[in-house]
């Protein structure tokens, strides 16, 4: 494969994009659990226009597209009153939930190494064993050990183990609003108190939740507080491309005050290319992505979220009821929102086994370990789909225990065998030997 000697016409290229993209998930019928937030074709066009209005421009320089530093200014401004922020809190945009979670882990653990915390060991970072896996990465990245916090029954954090796990060296508190695997609030006041009595930053990983839980508590659900009104919480993370249905490469980084904020922003005064400045991960920043998170903001407004987030509750609530009425199924805990994971109680009812029967139905559906469970991340135009979910759910359930050999076959017998597989680290192994095919001079798909 080369770069075509004679660049091919510019329609033929887009025909053969379209064409490749028809071995996708089918996102646009509502059938993908993950990965995509999408509201229908009005608003997918709405933002292609935002966005290839700004495509060229660079938010790296902000002197130089004024414009985008003001869609950026306006984002955190807007986010941070939604989130119970005061006129203090400060932020920046960033390229997505895995920025917004790896920058806060360098810049507390640099404000820490700043006033001579912890000075001959590793700094440690606490956060309940159901955190983002992007906080596994920080901790890799930026040499932080991560110390993991375990659940209580209702899959929220022990704060009394919590507790426990401070000491010298520890630099941040992390909690979830909402996990993803489990889609419950870990007890953010009560981590916020622990924080202040520490002394110690305390951030939210609000990815998921917030652009949602603000109108889901509006709409008069029982949120507890998870965000700026607890005093302890020193940071927040929000994704603009989860539930605020903007384009991808959007998310924002609250911080309390400048006084933390601060310790995130790169300068470099000798580099021949010049004195350079950088507030967050990236170097040259797309302004396709602010601007249309931006619009995105603005086009929905607080009424059209609320509406959104009524619709998006309303399907849960179905969804739920329809998995509670197989016997066989059960939902973890008692989720706050719209994302949550649901198991069998049956042992031959094999959910990995169901799993791959709901993917033959033409779900793409996620699996989740310790416990073992299926996922789900609803979104407003799931609502068309409740029904033939929940038939196709019980025909998968049905069919599995008719057939226990199926829980041998396709995903369920790949995830039986990892679950099973005795020695640590072998799965590692494997699943590192499989990415260098992925990624090899020939990309071998393991499919
Ligand atoms: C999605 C998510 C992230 C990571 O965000 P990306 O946009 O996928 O990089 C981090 N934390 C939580 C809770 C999330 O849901």
């Amino acid at each position: 494969m080369e770069i075509p000697e004679k660049g091919l016409a510019r329609e033929q290229v887009l025909e053969m994009l379209r064409e490749f993209k028809e071995g996708d998930v089918n996102y646009r019928d509502s059938k993908t659990w993950s990965l995509v937030y999408y509201l229908g074709d009005e608003h997918t066009r709405f933002l292609v226009e935002a966005y290839s209005t700004f495509i060229s421009e660079n938010a790296l320089n902000p002197m130089a597209f004024k414009s985008l530093k003001r869609f950026e200014h306006e984002v955190v401004r807007m986010s941070a009153g939604l989130l119970g922020g005061d006129d203090n809190v400060v932020g920046v945009m960033t390229s997505g939930g895995t920025e917004s979670c790896l920058l806060p882990v360098m810049t507390y653990r640099d404000r820490a190494a700043s006033k001579g915390l912890f000075r001959s060991k590793k700094p440690e970072m606490i956060a309940p064993r159901s955190i983002h896996v992007a906080w596994e990465k920080a901790a890799r990245y930026f040499g932080v050990k991560m110390v993991h916090a375990p659940l209580r029954k209702d899959l929220r954090v022990d704060v009394e183990a919590v507790k426990k796990l401070i000491n010298r060296n520890t630099v941040l508190i992390v909690g979830s609003a909402p996990s993803y695997p489990h889609g419950v609030i870990d007890p953010i006041a009560e981590l916020g108190q622990v924080a202040q009595e520490h002394n110690l930053p305390f951030h939210v990983d609000s990815c998921l939740g917030g652009f949602l839980l603000p109108f889901v508590e509006q709409l008069g659900y029982e949120i507890p507080a998870f965000d700026f009104r607890v005093p302890g919480v020193t940071s927040i993370s929000a994704d603009i491309h989860k539930y605020g249905y903007s384009a991808k490469g959007a998310s924002v980084l609250l911080y309390r005050k400048m006084d933390y904020l601060k310790h995130q922003f790169f300068v470099h005064e000798s580099w021949p290319g010049g004195v350079f400045i950088s507030p967050a991960l990236l170097g040259t920043r797309p302004g396709g992505a602010i601007a249309a998170a931006w619009a995105s903001l603005k086009a929905i407004g607080m009424e059209g979220y609320l509406e959104l987030a009524r619709k998006v509750m309303e399907t849960t609530e179905a969804l739920q009821e329809g998995i509670r009425s197989i016997p066989e199924l059960e939902v973890l805990s008692d989720p706050e929102m719209s994302v949550f994971a649901y198991r069998s109680t049956a042992k031959k009812a094999n959910i990995f086994a169901i799993g791959d029967q709901m993917e033959e139905r033409g779900w793409q559906v996620d699996r989740l370990q310790h416990p073992e469970a299926l996922h789900a991340m609803v979104t407003p135009l799931h609502e068309r789909i409740v029904e033939e979910f929940i038939a196709d759910l019980k025909r998968s359930v049905e069919r599995v225990i008719a057939d226990p050999s199926l829980a041998k076959k396709g995903n369920a017998a790949l995830y039986g065998m990892i679950a099973k597989v005795p020695l640590k680290g072998v799965v590692k192994k494997e699943v590192l030997k499989m990415m260098e095919q992925i990624y090899g001079p020939e990309m071998k798909m393991p499919y």
